[in-house]
């Protein structure tokens, strides 16, 4: 399914980019280790993992240095994803993935059976842990890896996932890129 977008680029919709593990890892690297917020990590995870209500209730203080971690172990390999070093990569997931594995589980959620990654009380940051590295893991082994991309904007350098059909996404929010597109029609206008 493809929707076009105000820039009359189609982007392209695929089930792999709504991924929970997969946005969940480049909004910890974002949020924690690229562009790191000035306020109490707690706040910032409570947000990160809002997408998962029952983990926000688990949430403790005391988990913000394991989140922090595994957001430095996260940005290498997204970093190599986006480089096109996907042997690195790969080596990198593998290690992540032989420490947290997944543990697939059954429990009743609204009256029936679903799977879940883990079972509900596993240890938060293991859980999360092994949830991003499987997210990682299938995006590149379905062949996205090159659709991560880095913010152009001076000073910012968050990472996204680029779903433009032709890979032409350049900056991570509107705000980044209405400030370049603003410094651009300055220079312009102080240029005789
Ligand atoms: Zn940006």
């Amino acid at each position: 399914m493809t929707v076009p977008d105000r820039r009359g680029d189609t982007h392209v919709v695929l089930d792999t980019y709504a991924d929970t593990g997969l946005l969940v890892a480049i909004d910890l690297v974002n949020r924690l280790v690229v562009r790191p917020e000035n306020v109490e990590t707690r706040a910032v995870l409570a947000e990160i993992l809002a997408v998962d209500p029952p983990s926000v209730h688990r949430l403790a203080p005391r988990h913000a240095a394991g989140f922090t971690t595994l957001a430095g172990q996260l940005r290498p390999v997204l970093d190599d994803l986006r480089t096109g070093d996907e042997d690195t990569a790969a080596t990198r997931l593998n290690k992540l993935l032989a420490t947290h594995p997944a543990h697939p589980h059954l429990a009743v959620e609204h009256g029936r059976w679903r799977l879940h990654h883990h079972p509900a009380d596993t240890a938060l940051v293991p859980m999360w842990s092994a949830i991003c590295a499987e997210a990682l893991a299938r995006f590149l082994a379905n062949g996205y890896a090159r659709r991560i991309g880095a913010c152009d904007a001076p000073g910012c350098g968050r990472l996204f996932v680029d779903t433009t059909r032709n890979r032409i996404r350049r900056f991570c929010s509107t705000a980044c890129q209405d400030r370049v597109k603003t410094a651009a029609a300055r220079r312009r206008h102080a240029q005789p």
